[in-house]
């Protein structure tokens, strides 16, 4: 599977690393003095460049990059290999480009309440909207943002029926007011899988979508995670 940048408009490309025998070698710095010190070095340059787009892509989600070169949060430590680490960095922000939820989770929808502060829509009180409302026709399949696991599939007080996704790197995604769930809790889901269908259910003033994403449990905006989804596509 490879991860493709289709952000032409900025000219950024992300180049796949040749498949090379010598990787492991190159990432351990063996090959610095040897015959095949050239090959280490183009796939580090190659690294480098994908580093930095995928640095320009995911700006506007406020994800650390170092986050994910390291793993993500808890993960183990990963020491710093003379050289070859751009590429071993490289390796773990593509994995993590295939599992972070950068989809949208309908195919077609209009924005109806923005991330942020507002007027609470029943009671009228200012009060933080932890997500995003997206409005499509009842029962619209709803669909994961990104690979994971389903750490909830239930109902929730003012959520109603929800389903909820561990993306790892400390990123969950969060699918409330659905009229169906397609999931269980502990399910592995592909990004695209449909987990459950648009409703109304909880605390809601009609069927509508609401979407968050929770950062080491801090809600953040997804909106700059489908802005930057849209750069990227995950293809065989
Ligand atoms: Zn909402």
């Amino acid at each position: 599977m490879l991860v493709v940048a289709t952000a032409a408009g900025w000219g950024l490309v992300i180049v796949p690393l040749p498949a090379a025998a010598a990787q492991p070698q190159c990432v351990a710095g063996l090959h610095d003095n040897g015959p095949q010190a050239g090959q280490c070095e183009r796939m580090r340059r190659i690294a480098r460049g994908n580093l930095h787009a995928a640095g320009r892509v995911l700006k506007g989600t406020g994800l650390d990059l170092a986050r994910l070169h390291s793993g993500g949060q808890g993960g183990p430590f990963v020491p710093a290999t003379r050289g070859g680490d751009d590429i071993a960095r490289w390796e773990r922000v593509e994995r993590a480009l295939k599992v972070l939820p950068l989809g949208a989770p309908l195919r077609i929808y209009a924005v109806s309440s923005r991330f942020g502060r507002r007027l609470d829509p029943i009671n009228r009180r200012r009060a933080m909207h932890e997500g995003i409302d997206l409005v499509a026709p009842l029962r619209t399949p709803v669909q994961a943002t990104g690979a994971g696991r389903v750490s909830f599939a239930g109902s929730r007080a003012g959520y109603g029926r929800t389903v909820e996704i561990d993306h790892g790197f400390g990123v969950r995604t969060r699918y409330a007011h659905l009229a169906a769930t397609r999931v269980r809790t502990g399910q592995r889901v592909a990004v695209g899988q449909r987990i459950g269908l648009l409703g109304g259910s909880g605390r809601s003033t009609g069927p509508h979508l609401h979407y968050e994403i929770l950062v080491d449990g801090r809600p953040r905006n997804p909106t700059g995670f489908i802005r930057a989804g849209q750069h990227f596509r995950v293809g065989e």
